[in-house]
């Protein structure tokens, strides 16, 4: 009869083929699943997105992030991604911005559909909507890939309305790039904010001499901040922020919304990396 050992080496080589690597995972890291790329689309050389059919359900509310990995020999390559999609939608989509030098996003950047990546099985995360504190406004402001999980947090706000939830709330998105290509669900949120009353989409680029034919909002997210807190009328006695993505733009937001008078308590943050000591802010902030 067959050793428990030898059964299971049998059945996880039915499983991977005979790819080594992936047979220790099996073996020891129940953690994650595995994911199939099914679509892929790309805005610039450096950003893409792709929407993965995971084997089995991922839970999550909308705001908070999945583990990707890659495995690399008997290491796994992990990192942390907001989730784009809603909780209601079959496949789970990410948005990348490529770190020519990084561990992971130069692998992903080379994988297309039918590829598959590993999922940590639990996602995570406390950037999550303010359903608490009663406030009728909520302001999120993110640099390029920080919009991911505002899309999540708003096409599931969406889903609830068409469902019959009455729109208690007013959200606004201030979403800041170089050029207008980079902000990948432009059409989308544009589309809903002429579409609805409670909610507003405003894209500024910092870099019009980069892009002529651009007609909105120009600045950094830092220089534009205030003057649109304003014009919406969002008061801190009634709005919770959130910040995303950057860290240089998540200092300087956080700044000017303590000078407007709000509470830490409701200006909530998602960093999206540590800069390096001395590091330049990159081009695409
Ligand atoms: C909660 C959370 C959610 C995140 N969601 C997203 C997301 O939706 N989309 C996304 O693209 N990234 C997201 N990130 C960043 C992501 O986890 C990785 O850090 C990023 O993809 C770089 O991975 P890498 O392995 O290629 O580079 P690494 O090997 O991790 O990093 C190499 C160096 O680049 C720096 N770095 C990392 N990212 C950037 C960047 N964008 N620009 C400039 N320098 C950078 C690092 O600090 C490090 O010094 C998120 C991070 C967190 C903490």
């Amino acid at each position: 009869m067959m050793s428990v050992g030898a059964r299971l080496a049998t059945k996880l080589e039915l499983f991977e083929g005979k790819n080594r690597g992936a047979l220790l995972m099996a073996a020891g890291e129940d953690r994650f699943q595995r994911v199939q790329i099914v679509e892929r689309k790309d805005y610039a050389g450096d950003l893409w997105s792709i929407r993965v059919r995971p084997e089995e359900k991922l839970k999550f509310q909308p705001g908070q992030y999945a583990t990707l990995g890659i495995r690399d020999g008997d290491h796994m390559i992990e990192r942390p991604y907001s989730i784009v999609s809603s909780p209601h939608e079959e496949e789970i989509e990410f948005f990348f911005e490529l770190v020519p030098e990084g561990g992971l996003t130069p692998i992903l950047h080379h994988m297309g559909v039918g590829e598959t990546l590993w999922m940590r099985r639990q996602a995570k995360g406390r950037f999550a909507f303010d359903d608490k504190s009663g406030h009728l406004n909520h302001f999120l402001a993110a640099t390029v890939t920080g919009v991911a999980p505002f899309v999540s947090i708003v096409r599931n706000l969406t889903g609830e309305i068409r469902n019959g939830r009455t729109p208690n709330c007013k959200l606004a998105i201030l979403h800041g790039a170089s050029r207008s290509w980079e902000f990948a669900y432009r059409e989308e949120l544009q589309a809903l904010s002429n579409d609805s009353s409670w909610f507003r989409y405003v894209p500024a680029i910092s870099r019009p001499w980069e892009d002529p034919s651009w007609k909105g909002e120009v600045g950094r997210i830092e220089d534009v901040l205030r003057k649109h807190l304003d014009a919406l009328g969002f008061e801190p006695k009634t709005t919770t922020a959130y910040l995303c993505g950057h860290p240089q733009m998540i200092l300087n937001a956080q700044s000017i919304l303590q000078r407007r008078r709000f509470q830490k308590e409701f200006i909530r943050e998602e960093v999206y990396w540590v800069p390096e000591k001395g590091g330049s802010r990159p081009a695409s902030s």
